[in-house]
């Protein structure tokens, strides 16, 4: 089918909902609305065709693992979503990736996958990873990296971009 899933993961608090809410529609909220799990559905241009971007937000690492497994069987490209502010978000994606690799694995490299630091726009004083450290952890995992902010739209509509990019490229 014209059916693209993407799937977005990352700890609580992270950006998740908020970064697909400012792909989507345009907005952003200060307040913090804990998710269950809702999917949107955008009608894009991919190839010279016509396609359903399909793009689930997780409730994050507690997800029932049973839905887990389920949503990365389906999924056809990952976003890893921690926040530049904090290093335990980052962490608290080991065990995602892990499971991607079992469900889709070994070899990652066809899969889209997109680690991404949100929070970007955060002062430096808040700031517990730098650029280059999540690069890095991106280059040791397999998979493509990018900074973003939800909040002042940096790297949004670039980000959903690459990964259809990446889609196409394999
Ligand atoms: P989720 O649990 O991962 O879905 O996180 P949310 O999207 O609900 O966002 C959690 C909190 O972080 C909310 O208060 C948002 O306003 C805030 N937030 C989300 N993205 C950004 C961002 O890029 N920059 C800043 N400064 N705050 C953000
Ligand atoms: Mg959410």
């Amino acid at each position: 089918s014209n059916d693209y899933r993407v799937v977005v993961f990352g700890a609580g608090g992270v950006g998740k909902s908020s970064l697909v809410l400012r792909f989507v529609k345009g907005t952003f909220r200060e307040s913090y609305i804990p998710t269950i799990e809702d999917t949107y559905r955008q009608v894009i241009s991919c190839n010279k065709n016509i396609c359903t971007l399909q793009i689930t937000d997780t409730t994050g690492s507690h997800q029932f693992p049973a839905m887990q497994r389920l949503s990365i069987s389906k999924g056809h490209a990952f976003i890893l979503v921690y926040s530049v502010s904090s290093r335990q978000s980052l962490e608290e994606l080991r065990p995602i990736w892990e499971v991607i690799k079992e469900v889709k694995g070994p070899d990652l490299t066809p899969i889209p996958i997109m680690l991404v630091g949100n929070k970007c726009d955060e002062s430096a004083e808040l700031r517990e990873v730098s650029t280059s450290e999540g690069q890095s952890q991106a280059q040791n995992w397999g998979v493509s990296f990018m900074e973003t902010s939800a909040k002042t739209n940096h790297n949004v509509k670039l980000l959903f971009q690459e990964l259809l990019n990446l889609e196409k490229s394999r």
